[in-house]
Order: structure tokens, then sequence, then C-alpha cells
């Protein structure tokens, strides 16, 4: 008889390891069809696009970045333009789609740090930490764009999908919860780690979305353990993240 593989365990909570490969091969299959086209993502993207539009990306839409990434590129296309721009230069650039005013000297200083790297990244994870600008998300970024490592990019976006499909995180921030890093580890570890990240990136932009997920037309739909799975898409789907514990700050 063939025996099922027992459920893993991810902090205070277990996931089928079943669940986990149904949810890799039903979202790469819908990415296919469904997956949205950006510059950033072309086959010939170099490191520094895909590593720029990541720190843009992050608290901004993508098709924002999009829309402004040519006039981005045509000022800014290399670390070593961005690194002898003048803060004041670069949040001018920025500033018309918005974005913070932390935003001009993160990107500065980590790219006078690439720069003096002639290019090049860290390959160790301590190292790539300690670069100016870099937290969690960057740093899973650059070891999966210019290493081919599987490194999940969690923001909250990753983190509602995740958890309505295999059930809520205990912390409330994303970075320290076990449960949430594990298992977007372990989704994202397999041969098509990029295409599945951005699979699950815009999964959360364009079907489980925040207010109005389209549960009827989810591929998910019949092993989602959302408890307001809704039958027609509608509101009322909100992470439960009051119940959630706080964690001290990082010193
Ligand atoms: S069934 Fe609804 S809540 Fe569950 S993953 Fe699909 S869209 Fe999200």
């Amino acid at each position: 008889m063939k025996r099922r593989p027992h459920p893993v365990n991810f902090g205070h909570r277990f996931a089928r390891p079943g669940d986990i490969q149904f949810f890799r091969k039903a979202l790469i299959k819908w990415y296919a069809h469904s997956g949205r086209q950006f510059p950033w993502r072309r086959a010939r993207a170099s490191r520094f696009h895909q590593v720029v539009s990541e720190v843009l990306l992050q608290r901004t839409r993508a098709e924002t970045v999009a829309a402004f990434w040519p006039t981005f590129l045509s000022r800014f296309p290399s670390w070593s333009s961005l690194a002898v721009a003048s803060v004041e230069q670069i949040e001018a650039v920025l500033k018309p789609i918005g974005l913070s005013a932390q935003r001009a000297p993160r990107l500065k200083a980590l790219a006078a740090a690439i720069a003096q790297r002639r290019g090049h990244f860290p390959r160790n994870r301590e190292e790539i930490e300690a670069l100016p600008g870099v937290g969690q998300y960057i740093a899973n970024a650059i070891l999966l764009f210019c290493f081919d490592q599987p490194h999940p990019l969690v923001d909250v976006n990753m983190a509602r999908v995740i958890e309505r499909f295999f059930g809520v995180r205990k912390l409330a921030d994303i970075r320290y919860d076990p449960y949430l890093q594990k298992l977007t580890h372990e989704v994202v570890s397999c041969g098509k780690a990029r295409h599945l990240n951005w699979a699950v990136l815009d999964f959360a932009a364009t079907v489980c979305t925040i207010k109005r997920p389209l549960c009827p037309a989810c591929p998910l739909r019949h092993s989602c353990k959302h408890p307001k799975k809704t039958n027609n898409s509608g509101s009322g789907n909100q992470s439960p993240l009051r119940h959630r514990q706080t964690h001290p700050s990082p010193s």
C-alpha cells in the first residue's frame, strides 16, 4: 500500500507536501496564460534591472513602475550612473510617481556599494544584508536573480495568498514569522523559483486580491483553507491580523 507523505511542521503549523505541490503546479500553470509581462522579467534583463526594479517595486504598484521604467533607465542606466548622481537628482526622477523620499538615498547608497565592487554582489547572505539599503526582501531578490537560489519574495501580497491557502501566520511582522518564512521557502524550492515568485505576486494582484478575491474562478479554490472563501467575488476577506502577536523590533 502506498504511504502518504507526513505533513511538514512549519513552526506552529503543518502543511501537507501534497498541498505544496498542488499550489506550485496550479500557479505555474495559471502564470503561463495569465501572468503579467514586465520589462525587468524579460530573459535579457540584466541583474541591474532585476535588482533595481525590486527596490522600486516595494510598496509601489508594478504597473506604475512599468510606466515609469523607460524614463528611469534613460536617466540611470547602470549602478555607476546612480552612484555618481546626487540624492536630489535621484529624488527628482522618482518624484513624479510618488516614491517616498527615502527611496533615493537607499538607491544611491546601494549603487555606490555595488559600483565599488565593480557591479558584483557578494554571494553570502550576511554580506548581502550588510549592504546599505538591503533588508530581507531585497536580499532574497539578489539571491534569487543574481545567484539562481530559490528564495521567496515575501511581501504582504505573497503573505496574503499563502495564508489564505495554507493557513494564517502567528506574528504580525512577516519577516519574523517562522511558519510563513519556512513555508514560503519550501513553496519556491523547486526548479522554477523565479516564475513561481512572479506567479504568486501576479495572482495576489489579480485574483486573490485584498478585498474582492475571485474565488469562484480560482484554480486553488478546492484546497484553499481560507474560512471566508467566497462563492461569489465579494468583500469581507481580510486576514485576521488583529489576533496576531507582535514581535520585538529588530535591534
Ligand atoms: S479560493 Fe479565494 S481566498 Fe482562496 S486562494 Fe483562491 S482567490 Fe484566494
